[in-house]
């Protein structure tokens, strides 16, 4: 079925796959072989705007504004952290609903080049409560449709092809102007909008347009795992990353509610199919709260409910958010003897690099959070593209 943007009533292109959108010029009367040349501006040359499309006739560019729309627009709010390597952004869909999106820049380092990566949203709210994170405590308000997914990474590509990013203090590097990664670890469960996030994915994969590889694409999940099965069934290299924060149902089920759905057997019984079919290694997210989870029995006790998946499971290890109310950051000596006992049982492991600036670390769900709380009492200024 076309999706239709849901107060224009117009077709949104960006929720379009290459054959759909060939379909969609065909029931219309036009030529199919335009929608390689559309996908082309969208997606390569990244305009938003069909008037820009000029090697299109202009009585289909005239179509194209009055049927279709190029994903939502309005930017509620941006904000750089002050070394500029993170940017956050607010962006309000066709029914006012809001969503943040960032993009994180990465510089070289040794081997690895430049990221530039986009954590992207798939809900506007989200059902699953959480009780560490600010969006879990909004409730849920509805899936995103793939073209409001896929808006938000063009957001920042396009940011980038206009401006360029060059890490300051490193003279040499080469300027970032394209988007190398995305995860899809922004506001809401992604696997809870199941088709809208694949379609999504597929869509920023194709070799006709943003030509995004699978590989460098990161789908974050509570835990849900009918739909880990089935991920695995879709021939798609995506990389998968499992928020699992504590290793025995208690302390798990205390903070994420979903665990008393799929309990960490059920959830370790998913993953293992998923690694047998795709042979592909799952990602296990941990943060670490001080005195709560990071203690040498906890890391013991991972180690043991990870040892069946072998060489396939990964461990990020994340140091809680200092700005967290409820929670402690451990100090380094905490986090290295976790680590240690996890090395020694043979469990690969990682420390997710502090990026030290000054909005990375306000929590997914603060801006939106703040942004509606100013609201109600004053005017705030509105940036739109
Ligand atoms: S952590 Fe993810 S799944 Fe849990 S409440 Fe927040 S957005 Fe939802």
């Amino acid at each position: 079925m076309t999706p239709i943007s849901q107060t224009q009533k117009k077709t949104d292109l960006l929720a379009l796959t290459l054959p759909q959108l060939q379909e969609w010029l065909k029931e219309r009367g036009e030529a199919p072989f335009r929608a390689k040349q559309i996908y082309n501006w969208l997606f390569r040359q990244l305009v938003n705007d069909f008037s820009a499309m000029s090697n299109l006739p202009q009585s289909l560019r005239q179509r194209l504004s009055e049927e279709a729309c190029i994903g939502p627009t309005v930017i509620r709010s941006e904000l750089h952290s002050k070394d500029d390597r993170t940017r956050k952004i607010l962006l309000e869909l066709s029914d006012g609903k809001l969503v943040e999106s960032v993009l994180m820049l990465y510089p070289p380092i040794g081997e690895s080049s430049s990221r530039a990566t986009v954590c992207v949203s798939s809900q506007a709210g989200c059902a699953f409560g959480c009780t560490f994170c600010a969006t879990g405590q909004m409730g849920f308000d509805r899936h995103l449709s793939a073209g409001e997914i896929v808006a938000q990474v063009l957001f920042f590509a396009r940011e980038l092809q206009a401006a360029p990013w060059t890490a300051a203090g490193l003279p040499g590097s080469a300027p970032i102007d394209h988007i190398t990664n995305i995860v899809l670890m922004g506001m809401g469960e992604p696997l809870h909008n199941y088709t809208n996030v694949l379609q999504a994915l597929r869509i920023l994969n194709s070799s006709d347009g943003f030509n995004l590889g699978a590989r460098h694409m990161t789908v974050s999940t509570v835990g849900l795992a009918p739909a880990i099965r089935k991920l695995s069934q879709e021939n798609l290299q995506i990389n998968l990353a499992i928020s699992l924060h504590a290793p025995t149902d208690e302390l798990r089920s205390q903070t994420m509610p979903v665990n008393r759905k799929y309990p960490l057997t059920e959830l370790l019984a998913a993953c293992k199919d998923y690694i047998a079919t795709t042979k592909r290694q799952v990602t296990f997210e941990y943060v670490l709260l001080s005195g709560v989870n990071d203690t040498a029995e906890y890391a013991e006790k991972l180690a043991a409910l990870l040892a069946p998946l072998k060489q396939f499971a990964h461990v990020n290890c994340i140091p809680v958010n200092a700005t967290s109310a409820s929670y402690q950051t451990p100090g380094p000596d905490a986090i290295r003897a976790f680590r240690n006992i996890l090395f020694e049982r043979g469990i690969s492991n990682s420390v997710r690099a502090e990026r030290g600036d000054d909005i990375a670390a306000a929590a997914c769900g603060q801006l939106r959070t703040r942004f509606e709380n100013s609201r109600k009492t004053a005017a705030i200024p509105v940036v739109s593209q």
